[in-house]
């Protein structure tokens, strides 16, 4: 990450795992681990939706920043078993991740219904971390750029400027997602470099520099100072290694000063 103006961030995507107690140890193991004053990158955490309330009561006082796993692009209404925007601000959330690929692959998410959650998550002033990525299937067959241009075009349609300098987009390739399989450092470069293009070509040069794209796929503390120092990977999305407060510390510690 070398442009100073997009401040890394490090998020933690805890899925479908920990309850109540869980979750409050290990924020309370995060915010007590990291150095003080804090001066790294910008933390967020994305724990379930029951979990998001009390999490958010355990992080006071600290500089990590919560967020949901999902959204409706609806204010409210008969949507069972859906979350508002209302909702995840409700409970102390200042971001909220979209299309996850699991999300993609077992939920029937598809670029349209990723893009109205884009603009409702943006309407409501939440930051959206929207995730894009290619399977192995894809990549084999040479198809990454353009599903990657696929995904990122139907994410982003309709958009003004001023929402694009908000987001954060998550390349996460599919088949380094609980894989234990990251992409090599050099690999996820290019694709980053790919996609700031795109942002250039869709929006501008100025914009496209200041969107932080981070990189997603079995981080871990061992492989994220190469990651974090390409040029275009401004932070991370890690799943399993946020679980443990030791291994998360790590992957924050190991990306240089915001
Ligand atoms: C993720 O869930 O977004 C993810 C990248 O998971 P993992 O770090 O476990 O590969």
């Amino acid at each position: 990450m070398t442009n100073p103006q997009r401040r890394p961030l490090i998020a933690g995507n805890w899925k479908m795992n920990l309850c109540l107690k869980g979750s409050v140890a290990l924020v309370r193991a995060l915010a007590d681990g990291l150095s003080k004053p804090f001066e790294g990158p910008e933390i967020l955490v994305v724990p379930p939706f029951t979990a998001l309330s009390v999490v958010s009561e355990a992080l006071k006082g600290s500089p990590i920043q919560l967020g949901g796993q999902n959204l409706h692009w609806e204010e409210k209404g008969a949507f069972t078993g859906e979350i508002s925007p209302e909702h995840l601000k409700d409970a102390g959330c200042t971001h909220v991740l979209i299309g996850h690929s699991e999300r993609r692959q077992y939920f029937g998410e598809t670029d349209a219904t990723v893009n109205k959650r884009l603009k409702a998550a943006l309407k409501a002033g939440l930051v959206p971390v929207v995730c894009i990525g290619e399977t192995l299937a894809e990549r084999e067959s040479q198809k990454t750029y353009r599903v990657l241009e696929t995904q990122t075009t139907g994410a982003l349609q309709g958009l003004q400027a001023a929402d694009l300098k908000t987001l954060v987009i998550a390349y996460e390739p599919v088949w380094a997602i609980g894989t234990g399989k990251n992409a090599t450092p050099e690999q996820a470069q290019e694709v980053h470099l790919f996609i700031r293009k795109l942002l250039a070509h869709l929006s501008s040069e100025t914009i496209a520099r200041e969107v932080r794209i981070i990189y997603g796929g079995s981080v871990k503390p061992d492989n994220i100072e190469l990651l974090a120092a390409q040029e275009d990977i401004d932070g991370a999305l890690v799943g399993g290694a946020s679980l443990s407060a030791e291994s998360f510390i790590k992957i924050v510690n190991g990306v240089k000063k915001g």
